[in-house]
């Protein structure tokens, strides 16, 4: 049995080791040793040793057979011994599990002093006060992390010294103070009824122990918990030997990232300190120097710096975040990782490496997390307000994430007065917004809601927009006739016009204005997406849009096509609403509506041009368009054509009253209901479409895909099918054109997915060819239908289920895999048994989650579509799906 993996001095690591096995920090160490870049000589003991100790709760003996073997070949390394008074040896004890955790224990430095060997160490390095340092810095540590005595005991000492001697700081403490600070130490350990270990075997085996049992404390377990960390072994730990930054104005310690984390710009960003210990780098009581400063201070172990840099880099083929220590002019790496990084640096990082050669756009693409593509595409708050107090100590509540980026505004509470005071910038808070509220909703710079989960109307619709938004935000009472936000918990009530910010990305509302930053479009963000595009050989990515400057911004952020248009969100523009409700309510005015419908179109196939445009025909329950009855008045009662019989308005519009909407007259049923809906607005389409080719004959080649909602049965689609072709082909014949369509459904009721083999199979009886062109999987409704949740009132309970483990994502987020997502792939591979050119996407918010676009990769789906917003994170996760 192997315990120890081996690094630095005469151990060269062969192979590349797993850093399930060995943890990050490890692996980091090791890697560095094989490819030849110096670090203080060590080993790792693996995580298996940790999962041994939590089972047995002891170390295995042989294990120290191959530590004792270790430390040996170490002592000849570097001339030394391990407690032994000539010039003895010293040790780190690292933690570090595969993925960085912060909860596990800290770091103890200087193993393997005692009262014996400080004194060797004393005269080794002929300089007693850095031997005392180090010795009163063990004891402290050591008994803070490891025998758990409060590090105030030892401050208290500290502190008593400082008084009793005049000195402020502990550096104007003499050797002599430090050796009897080491004796006041000595006594806290009694005090608290232990005993330090004199025996460094002894210090060694109680920091082990320290690292494994942290695996399982219950910082670390709660940890884990909050970021859905599972599937690791334990911790590693790493014993390493010590090199010493403060031993002299030739020694030093410093951190830097190998390119800047900010920008990305190609240059060492970091710092360090001439004759300091690692901790004193961050523990700012002396101000440590730019890294550039150490060129001209310690030029020789710069320019190995330099160059270790360089190999990193090209051996990890990422940028890199350091640790160092030059001990006597000698340069030390005590560790190495992936740096963190902006999206804004990510992208420069990735297309300069690539044309380095350090990396190939593959791999760069692999560095780019969709978080990165988000920054670059909403305003966010600047990175010092986000770090700075003022911004923490404002967060007055906190509810969803429901569109990233940041806004600042005055609140209103209703659409009517957004649009009113929109040159003012406001945010519009609404307990949860409708579609009438769109207007108001554009209007503002962000929006706010107290209730709905991430699928809510309101987080739909501001995504799609790339509008900041807060949804679900139960923490505040949101009273829309007095206009007055409260938080409950505190009372504290915001009025209208009250200035505030909210933070889309995090669901933070804050009290006061915080200030942002704009988003910049470089020319690095456009080159890796068009590497994802080219990757992704199988999987493309089209985008949801209504409207012509939907789908111009769609086509702007590098969408294939529209993979669905509502094109009835159009019904609520102001001039058309009333006309709409006519026809609704009394069958009139239809030529007006399709009119509606055909100039819609135009402005949308003109945008997209020869890319397909999906059209979803009307769906939503009719009532939706209707005005609510408190709003009938004479005047409204005329205009809908009632001549001013407001009680026949009424009773119209209460008959079209449903219990249970979602599940009422929509989609399909609808068109079966009211035939007309489909040949309007297939006629519509296609006369958009011959409207643009007449236009632009050389030029102009729109492809509408025409797509039946809610259809759950062979016959509703069917029927739907042939009234669409018949309706399309009288166009095409009357106007002697040929217009290339499609026609297909949206598979959403799951039925339809258990019967995908026969509507994919369906038949036009009159030429014998297949009626359906595509499925397009409406995973909301899909969602919704197959788990039986409404994902409007979803927010009341989803929170407690991942809070209790129940469910382990909103399922409105990330698709169901096991449930919704076998429906999806039973139908996909269904469909295709039948017909052979069934092409196959999905449309549903899922399209730009990149997890589910993972799984629907592996489905084989030919397309997913988002929101325009999300269609670059959506070409990301597609290219990254196929690598
Ligand atoms: P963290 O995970 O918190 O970064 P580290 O294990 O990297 O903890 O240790 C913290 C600091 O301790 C390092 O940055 C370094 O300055 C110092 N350190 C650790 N091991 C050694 C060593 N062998 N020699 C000198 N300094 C060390
Ligand atoms: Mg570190
Ligand atoms: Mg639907």
């Amino acid at each position: 049995e192997k315990y120890l993996v081996p690094f630095g001095g005469s151990a060269i690591p062969q192979e590349k080791p797993d850093r399930q096995i060995v943890g990050g920090k490890g692996l980091g160490l090791t890697e560095m040793s094989r490819i030849g870049v110096d670090v203080p000589p060590g080993f790792t003991l693996t995580t298996q040793v940790c999962q041994l100790f939590q089972a047995t709760g002891d170390l295995p003996d042989e294990m120290w057979v191959q530590i004792k073997e270790a430390v040996g070949r170490i002592e000849t390394d570097m001339n030394k011994k391990f407690g032994c008074y000539d010039f003895p040896l010293l040790f780190s004890c690292r933690s570090g599990a595969a993925i960085s955790m912060p909860g596990m224990m800290d770091t103890v430095l200087d193993i393997g002093l005692n009262s014996n060997t400080v004194k060797g160490m004393a005269k080794a390095t002929n300089n007693k006060r850095f031997a005392y340092d180090a010795f009163r810095r063990l004891l402290d540590m050591f008994g803070d992390v490891v025998l758990g005595i409060p590090h105030e005991a030892f401050e208290q000492r500290l502190e008593k010294l400082k008084n009793e001697t005049g000195k402020k700081d502990d550096t104007d403490f003499t050797a002599e103070d430090l050796e009897r600070l080491c004796d006041e130490y000595k006594k806290v350990f009694g005090e608290h009824n232990q005993v330090f270990p004199e025996d460094p075997y002894d210090q060694l085996k109680a920091c082990i122990k320290a690292v494994f049992g942290s695996w399982n404390s219950e910082r670390a377990i709660k940890y884990r918990e909050i970021n859905q960390i599972t599937g690791l072994f334990g911790t590693a730990c790493n014993i390493q030997s010590m090199v010493y930054g403060n031993l002299g104005p030739t020694s030093g310690t410093g951190v830097a990232f190998s390119r800047d984390p900010g920008t990305g710009k190609a240059e060492l960003k970091g710092e360090y300190l001439i004759n300091a210990q690692g901790e004193d780098v961050v523990a700012g009581i002396r101000t440590p120097e730019p890294i550039s400063r150490m060129e001209h201070d310690l030029p020789e172990a710069y320019k190995q710096f330099v160059q270790n840099i360089e190999r990193l880099e090209r051996h990890f083929k990422d940028m890199q975040d350091v640790e160092f220590t030059v001990e006597d002019g000698r340069l030390w790496m005590l560790q190495c990782r992936s740096g963190k990084r902006t999206g804004q640096a990510a992208f420069h990082i990735a297309v300069d490496m690539v044309e380095e050669g350090i990396c190939t756009p593959q791999e760069a693409l692999l560095r780019i997390e969709p978080d990165h593509v988000r920054q670059i595409l909403h305003p966010t708050f600047s990175k010092e307000a986000l770090s700075s107090a003022t911004y923490k100590d404002n967060v007055v509540a906190v509810g969803l994430s429901g569109g990233p980026g940041a806004a600042v505004g005055k609140i209103v509470f209703s659409p009517q007065t957004a649009e009113a005071r929109k040159d003012e910038g406001v945010l519009l808070v609404r307990n949860n917004t409708s579609p009438e509220d769109v207007g108001g909703m554009w209007a503002a710079n962000g929006i706010l809601t107290s209730r709905g989960g991430v699928t809510s109307h309101a987080a739909v619709v501001a995504r799609g927009w790339g509008k900041p938004c807060v949804c679900g935000c139960e923490a505040l009472e949101i009273d829309e006739e007095a206009l007055t936000m409260t938080v409950k918990k505190t009372g504290e009530t915001f009025k209208e016009g009250d200035t505030i910010s909210i933070n889309g990305s995090t669901g933070e509302v804050i009290r006061i204005a915080i200030e942002t930053s704009e988003p910049s479009f470089e020319g690095a963000f456009s080159t890796v997406l068009k590497w994802a595009d080219d990757v992704a050989d199988k999987c493309k990515v089209m985008a949801n849009a209504d409207s012509g400057p939907d789908a111009t911004k769609a086509a702007e952020l590098g969408a294939k096509g529209i993979g669905l248009c509502r094109t009835e969100h159009m019904f609520f523009a102001p001039e058309r609403l009333p006309v709409v409700r006519r026809w609704i309510l009394r069958g009139e005015g239809l030529d007006q509506v399709q009119g509606f419908q055909r100039q819609d179109f135009n402005e949308i196939f003109t945008a997209m041009n020869d890319k397909p445009v999906t059209i979803r025909l009307l769906d939503p329950p009719l009532h939706e368009f209707l005005p609510r009855v408190q709003q009938v008045d004479a005047t409204m009662a005329t205009d809908l054509g009632y001549g001013g019989n407001v009680n026949g308005l009424i009773n119209d519009i209460e008959s079209m009253h449903e219990e249970n909407p979602m599940l009422g007259l929509r989609g399909c049923r609808l068109a079966i209901v009211r035939p007309e809906v489909t040949t309007m607005q297939a006629e519509a389409i296609i006369n958009a479409a011959a409207d643009v080719m007449e236009k632009d004959p050389a030029n102009a080649k729109p492809f509408p895909r025409i797509m039946v909602p809610l259809v759950g049965s062979v016959a509703e689609f069917n029927c739907q099918a042939l009234a669409i072709k018949k309706a399309a082909e009288k166009i095409k014949a009357t106007r002697k054109i040929n217009v290339s369509y499609e026609i297909g459904t949206m598979i959403e009721v799951p039925r339809a997915a258990l019967i995908s083999d026969q509507i994919a199979a369906v038949v036009d009886p009159d030429d014998g060819k297949q009626l359906c062109d595509f499925f397009s999987f409406g995973t909301n409704d899909l969602t919704q239908m197959t788990m039986g949740i409404s994902r409007d009132d979803a927010g009341a309970f989803l929170h407690s289920y991942e809070e209790k483990g129940i469910l382990e994502d909103d399922p409105f987020k990330s698709i169901d895999e096991e449930g919704v997502g076998w429906l999806v792939r039973r139908s996909s591979v269904e469909g295709r048994k039948t017909n052979d050119h069934l092409s196959l996407s999905v449309c549903g918010e899922h399209g730009g989650d990149p997890k589910s676009i993972a799984f629907f990769d592996r489905v084989g789906l030919d397309y997913v579509s988002c929101s325009p917003f999300r269609v670059p994170v959506a070409r990301l996760a597609t290219g990254q799906a196929a690598i």
